[in-house]
């Protein structure tokens, strides 16, 4: 990989910073604009002396970072939290700093960072579609909170920037996670700019051989159609205004090369059978100067048939909203047109930003009083997120409403192998044991979660690394049954300690169990427990303990009159204080 690096023009701190304070001043009163100033004296002192790999001051970075959060207008909080998303981790400051410093919310989204940053994607060959989906997801459930993808994102652009710095397995793993995970993050959120932008940075190093095949086919044309496209410009503008539409602007959009490579392998790599290498974007006022526009231009250009697309009738999920036509065009040539609004362009490059800035800009300018703010149905891209829709009745319940959990009652979990497991919310090992597979549920003994030993009732939570111990020939525990979370897992407990005959038939008669307690070892406990067995009225017909480590172990041998006596029994065990572990198994 070059270093591609030289050619940048060198820009000041001073220089970003001012652009940042400009995209926010529009919106943004003294408050919360002397909180971004803090921002920058904070994270400026804790990053001092502190170089980046390039070799450039580290401030670079964050203050970049904050520099895209502010052209999504995604407010002060927002903004400051990108500009110390690094400090917890790469300086002694402390999120109780920040807190103090900052509040409450600036130090969740900067934790909220932190917590993704300690996710790994693992590239594994049984990586499916629905793997990377379920990872997309789980990032989605742990940032409980929009803007910390927001930030996440931003972060990841201007990393890719820089990337030729780092050793080439680390490329690859960034870069790949960047075309998997990342891209299609932003693109199902509607920043269509961003996820075009990720996927360019990313191309070169995951396909170097694709990468160079696409520029090679694509060749000066690209150049050529913009030149020729600058001369249609004036024409469409006429024709416009014949019709007495007033375009607000008229430009030439290139296809960016990872979304060419993608067409050309749909397209028997044929690049004359991409027509919208480069296309016209026609942005107007109103919806209704879109169809009139489209309808002046077939005035005079032939419309190629079947190219035509209504995405305002019918946005895309992400909500992307455009008319979209190819034409044949002056000498015959076949050009791509694209016609929207200006909020729809907006939109399309900022997405869901782009909303809120709409609205926060109609709650402080036009509309003073409250009024109720729906975000537009096209937003499907995910059901979780149209229960927003209720909740929106201005900006501030907006910004509330960034924090829901997008899956309130599911969890996403990894194996240490980097699989992930979707749960519901709840789930305990014992529930992850059976999805990964029956065996591993029905010989589980112990777990770990993040490399520690926890209950087998510990409640999972999302991003957890778990690992299960198993033992051959262990079965099921019936005290499981009182704790696990799925219906799936007890009937798969259920099921194996009947077959072993562990759980015996409700209508089961007259039959011998083996019990073993696992207890404290406690004085009194043992006449405890042999009363409760008497009481039963069951008999026993051996018994014998020992002590390991500290816990006392008795193993009775015991005859059982019917089910039901045997469920009292456990019943009452269960109940009392110092019993660890109860297991029993059917004898002969
Ligand atoms: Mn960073």
């Amino acid at each position: 990989m070059t270093n591609n690096n030289n050619n940048q023009i060198k820009v000041t701190k001073e220089q970003i910073k001012e652009e940042i304070r400009k995209n926010l001043q529009e919106i943004y009163n003294t408050s919360e604009l002397n909180l971004l100033e803090k921002g920058f004296d904070f994270a400026e002192e804790a990053h001092q002396g502190q170089k980046r790999l390039t070799g450039e001051d580290f401030i670079f970075h964050p203050l970049r970072v904050a520099l895209t959060l502010s052209k999504m207008r995604l407010g002060a909080k927002t903004v400051t939290a990108g500009l110390l998303h690094d400090s917890v981790e790469d300086t002694p400051v402390t999120i109780h700093q920040i807190k103090k410093k900052f509040g409450e919310e600036v130090a969740f989204l900067v934790q909220s960072l932190t917590k993704i940053e300690s996710v790994k994607y693992h590239q594994t060959e049984r990586d499916t579609i629905l793997a990377k989906e379920n990872f997309r997801n789980m990032i989605l459930a742990m940032a409980k909170d929009l803007r910390v993808i927001f930030i996440k994102l931003a972060d990841r652009l201007d990393n890719l920037k820089t990337l030729w710095v780092l050793p080439p397995e680390k490329q690859q793993r960034k870069a790949s996670e960047t075309l998997e995970i990342f891209a299609p993050l932003a693109y199902r959120l509607g920043l269509t700019k961003m996820g075009a932008e990720l996927e360019d940075l990313a191309f070169p190093y995951v396909y170097p051989q694709e990468y160079k095949l696409t520029k090679s086919i694509l060749g000066t044309r690209k150049e050529e159609l913009e030149k020729y496209l600058q001369r249609l410009i004036p024409i469409i503008k006429r024709q416009l205004q014949k019709n007495h539409i007033q375009p607000v602007k008229i430009l030439s959009r290139a296809k960016h090369l990872y979304s060419i490579w993608r067409k050309l392998q749909k397209e028997d790599m044929d690049i004359n059978r991409i027509f919208d290498l480069v296309a016209v974007r026609i942005i107007v006022e109103k919806v209704e100067d879109c169809y009139a526009a489209l309808g002046a231009l077939h005035q005079i250009w032939k419309p190629v048939p079947g190219r035509f697309k209504d995405y305002i009738a019918l946005p895309k999920p992400n909500g992307y909203q455009s008319l979209h036509t190819t034409v044949f065009a002056e000498e015959g040539k076949i050009v791509e047109i694209q016609i929207r609004t200006q909020k729809m362009d907006q939109e399309a490059e900022w997405g869901i930003a782009a909303h809120w800035f709409y609205q926060l800009l109609k709650d402080t300018k036009i509309y003073k009083k409250r009024k109720k703010f729906r975000l537009p149905s096209k937003y499907h891209w995910i059901n979780q997120l149209r229960e927003w829709q209720k909740k929106f009745m201005d900006s501030d319940e907006f910004l509330e409403s960034l924090k829901v959990d997008f899956f309130k009652d599911r969890i996403f979990v990894l194996t240490p192998k980097g699989d992930i497991v979707d749960l519901p919310d709840g789930a305990t090992p014992i529930d992850f044991a059976y999805q990964i597979h029956t065996d591993i549920g029905n010989q589980a003994i112990s777990a770990k979660v993040n490399g520690k030993v926890v209950p087998l009732d510990y409640r999972l939570k999302s991003g957890e690394v778990v690992e299960i111990i198993t033992q051959k020939h262990k079965l099921p525990s019936p005290t499981w049954l009182e704790f696990v979370k799925m219906a799936e897992t007890k009937k798969k407990i259920q099921e194996i300690l009947k077959k072993k005959r562990v759980l015996p038939e409700a209508d089961k008669k007259n039959f011998k169990v083996r019990l073993k307690i696992i207890c404290q070892d406690k004085i009194g406990l043992l006449d405890k427990i042999l009363q409760i067995i008497a009481k039963q009225k069951i008999t026993i017909l051996e018994h014998h303990g020992k002590t390991i480590r500290g816990n006392a172990i008795f193993s009775f041998l015991l005859k059982i009159k019917s089910a039901s006596h045997l469920e009292g029994l456990l019943k009452k065990l269960k109940k009392l204080k110092g019993i660890q572990e109860l297991r029993i198994e059917e004898k002969n």
